[in-house]
């Protein structure tokens, strides 16, 4: 790779363990040893932080070191952002309505690779990294999977030099935080603006007004051509809040906008000037609400209007953003944009954007219908994220056309288009017009998202292969009959630098000694330890490794939640949201029947394991919420029971988030994937753990497909049906008590749930969830029950013999290569936005 950060001129930074040498010229803003990192943080708690020093918190300390390391990223982020405003690079754009980005300085610290100067520094000022790490309050603006893949991809672009552009909401309050309280998730509202954000710059001046609601006009311009404007309801201003993204070892420094909603202070002050003040106040209230707070997906119908609202408001803001940079700073012709952009579209959550560059085009920049179109479409792609039916945005018609007139009317005129040309692609077929229409018939009329981002792409993927397969025969089949060219794959990925370099440094060490350092920014070198599965020495130190790792773990699971765990037990790992599908409740069947089996057998004994859980509820989601309430019901009896403690445990971890997973993933010896086949598009957390060594038991779902090719089919733990099986299944009708009447241990398991054992006899608080399972279950858990069981054995046979399990660890992360993020962003620059690297010269 050129144009390294230690190549920079006045650098020293260097990999691991040079002697820093003092460097008395290096600048305390820009300097990367460890004497100017000193001075820096000096120099913020006084002129920053602005607090003596005998009142100096770890947080403080914190904060003068962000602050530092901002100082540190700001010279790449210029050059990165002149760049690509005035060089040739095409530049892509994420948008995103979630970014999980985690905690932001040891990242930080890892990619300028200024880890080792950073803690002398701190020791210098009596000081502990690591516990000044701690201090960091992650900003949970996302739910799971999805905005922390983007996330990932943020890292990979700016690591690949790909110049590029993340765009999404600034919520002021991210996902909820999750505690637990009587066995029962309880919801906190996350305050991570509370203590101010280091990361970020303010850009006032750089703010675009978005509208709502009202009514269009048809107009004559002077030139007496046709056109239409937008009379809106309400004005909002959205303000920009931008984060450097810097890239590994590279200057690349990329830029992540998140927009925060303000309410127009002209038109508060025109109700000021009425004399209406108590209405200024109100309309600045009413605009701040749409950045401010994040939904939790699996979410039912409530609060729609004002999810549709934040939509809109990110993706317009970001639009204008990007046509403004297009004109004004490259000023470049708008039938250019294509070849100065990609957009990519993360879900159907920023689709809007079809229609909203459709408007700015015709109606503010008045070009004409077709070549917007042409344009539109050369610009956007579209990443689908999900099969589920009930997870497809559409959006009532009445809710759209009072919200965003204009685009209802410029959606009908892309739909007339876009059925003209089914028509003549299927002619006479007025059933698949009815069924491809962007306007949804059934049960009252709606806007479909996905079909609006899918016209209106030239690209189309899912996340896995067998996802992008299915997406193809179900879905969005029409659409790849129409145009089968569009649709593609890109496998979803992982970065080796926050889930690998910076949450599992015993693995680091042990890496870089064995195979060297290269795998950071290029994962298939691990291939390269695949001899080393079969050296007993090499095995041990893996073993100690993982060992440590599980001590780490442990210490936190004991500190939040009094549980203690033995870390030299197998650790059998399940986080990711809690959702039916993902099947939370199949793991603990599991558990149960392990229960019942050493009850009812004094003298049976099984190799002892520590079940761990976590991941948050939609607040709404009543199953879902008793899944948990499952788990930590069956923790508290079998924790307890001394005829059973011995060995097994089973741990609820509150408030899954990333902070958390940095702890979780190095330290689990198996990864539960246990989806039912057809319903997880990807996942990426089964990727983190095979990085780490897990050994993953999984069904043939999502990328888990993928990862059991690579990984070798000895080293993974298969079960259950297969997607066509569960659709054979369930087209011949799914009759869950027939899997219960020829399977008594299945049937005794049940019994336990709603007999009370594991509920001090309350018969009745987990009796829905066994009812969802014997009567409406589209999951099909009973179906895949006993094929789990018998695969658990299986898992557990292979563990008691420490050097075949330990083998198959090696292995997996050895051959994890493929679920780097660093490969799925080289796929999206190569086949989709067609860009290239762009080296950063300081
Ligand atoms: C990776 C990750 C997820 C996604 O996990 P899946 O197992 O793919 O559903 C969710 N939340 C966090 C905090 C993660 O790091």
């Amino acid at each position: 790779m050129t144009d390294v950060v230690s190549s920079a001129p006045g650098d020293v930074a260097d990999r691991d363990g040079g002697v820093s040498r003092a460097q008395p010229h290096e600048h305390s803003r820009t300097g990367l040893s460890a004497d100017a990192l000193h001075r820096a943080i000096a120099d913020h708690l006084a002129y920053s932080i602005a607090r003596p020093p005998s009142v100096l918190t770890p947080e403080h300390y914190y904060r003068a070191l962000a602050l530092a390391v901002r100082d540190r990223m700001q010279q790449r982020w210029m050059a990165t952002t002149q760049d690509l405003l005035h060089g040739p690079a095409k530049v892509t754009c994420y948008l995103s309505a979630e970014f999980l980005m985690g905690p932001q300085l040891g990242n930080n610290l890892l990619n300028l690779r200024i880890e080792r100067q950073a803690r002398e520094a701190l020791a210098a000022l009596g000081q502990d990294l690591d516990a000044i790490l701690e201090c960091e309050e992650e900003p949970g603006l996302g739910n799971g999977g999805l905005g922390r893949l983007a996330a990932c991809y943020l890292d990979s672009m700016a690591t690949l030099q790909r110049p590029s552009i993340g765009y999404g909401i600034r919520y002021e309050f991210g996902i909820f935080d999750q505690e637990i309280q009587d066995g029962w998730q309880v919801e906190k509202t996350d305050n991570w603006l509370v203590a101010g954000n280091p990361w970020e710059i303010d850009k006032p001046d750089a703010s675009y007004l978005v509208n709502w609601g009202g009514r269009t006009e048809q107009y004559e311009d002077v030139a007496g051509n046709h056109r239409v404007r937008w009379i809106p309801r309400r004005v909002i201003k959205g303000v920009s809040y931008d984060t450097p993204i810097q890239g590994y070892g590279v200057n690349t420094c990329n830029t992540l906008t998140l927009w925060s909603a303000r309410s127009v202070s002209s038109f508060a002050l025109d109700a000021f000037n009425t004399g209406d003040f108590y209405k200024a106040v109100e309309d600045e209230v009413l605009s701040e609400k749409i950045s401010k707070v994040l939904y939790p997906n699996d979410e039912p119908e409530a609060g729609k209007r004002l999810r549709l609202q934040q939509q809109y408001f990110f993706v317009s803001s970001s639009l204008q953003d990007i046509l403004r940079i297009h004109t004004e700073r490259a000023r470049l012709p708008l039938s250019a944009l294509p070849d100065k952009w990609a957009i990519q579209l993360n879900d159907t959550h920023p689709s809007i954007a079809v229609a909203e560059l459709m408007r700015l085009l015709i109606d503010e920049h008045h070009m004409g219908w077709d070549e917007a179109w042409d344009i539109t479409v050369a610009t956007f792609a579209y990443t689908n994220h999900t099969l589920l039916p009930e997870a497809l945005e559409t959006w009532p018609l009445g809710i759209f056309g009072d919200s965003l007139p204009r685009h209802l009317e410029i959606i009908y005129e892309i739909n007339d288009r876009f059925l003209e040309e089914v028509r003549d692609k299927f002619p006479g077929d007025t059933e698949r017009e009815r069924r491809m229409s962007l306007i949804g018939e059934d049960g009252g009329k709606s806007v479909r998202m996905a079909h609006l981002a899918t016209v209106g792409s030239h690209a189309v993927n899912g996340v896995a292969a067998l996802h992008s397969e299915l997406l193809k025969a179900s879905v969005l089949k029409d659409f790849y009959e129409m145009w089968p060219e569009r649709f593609g794959n890109v496998t979803n990925g992982v970065t080796p630098r926050r889930f690998l370099a910076l949450s599992n440094p015993g693995l680091r060490t042990l890496l870089d000694e064995t195979v060297g350092d290269g795998w950071l920014t290029d994962l298939d070198q691990l291939r390269r330890l695949e001899p080393y599965a079969e050296d007993p020495a090499f095995r041990e130190r893996w073993r100690d490794m993982k060992r440590a790792n599980k001590s780490r773990l442990a210490e936190y699971v004991h500190a939040s939640t009094g549980i203690e765990l033995d870390p030299t037990w197998m650790f059998d790992v399940q986080v990711k949201r809690i959702h039916e599908y993902k099947r939370q409740h199949l793991n603990v069947l599991h558990i149960i029947t392990l229960y019942n089996r050493l009850k009812r057998n004094p003298g049976f004994a099984i190799a002892p394991r520590a079940f761990i859980f976590g991941g948050k509820a939609a607040p709404g989601y009543f199953i879902a919420k008793r899944m948990i309430r499952l788990i930590t019901a069956v923790g508290a009896t079998v924790n307890n029971d001394p005829d059973v403690n011995r060995f097994m445990r089973v741990v609820f971890l509150p408030n899954f988030n990333v902070k958390n997973a940095h702890l979780i993933y190095p330290a689990a010896n198996l990864s539960e994937q246990i989806s039912t086949a057809g319903k997880e598009a990807s996942g990426t957390g089964n990727m983190k753990f095979m990085i780490n060594g897990a050994l993953t038991i999984g069904t043939l779902d999502g990328a888990n497909v993928e990862i059991r090719e690579e990984a070798g089919p000895d080293n993974f733990f298969l079960f259950g049906l297969t997607v066509d099986e569960v659709e054979q299944l369930k087209a011949d009708g799914y009759r869950p008590t027939a899997f219960v009447e020829r399977d008594p241990e299945l049937a005794e398991v049940l019994e336990l749930i709603v007999d009370g054992t594991f509920t001090h006899g309350d018969t009745e608080v987990l009796r829905p969830l066994v009812d969802n399972l014997l009567h409406h279950d589209p999951f099909l858990v009973l179906a895949d029950y006993r094929s789990y069981v018998d695969c658990q054995a299986r898992v557990s046979a292979a563990w008691q013999d420490s050097d075949t399990w330990s083998r198959m660890s090696i292995l997996n992360a050895a051959r994890s290569g493929k679920f780097s993020s660093d490969r799925a962003i080289a796929e999206y620059s190569d086949e989709i936005w067609h860009v290239g690297a762009m080296p950063v010269t300081l």
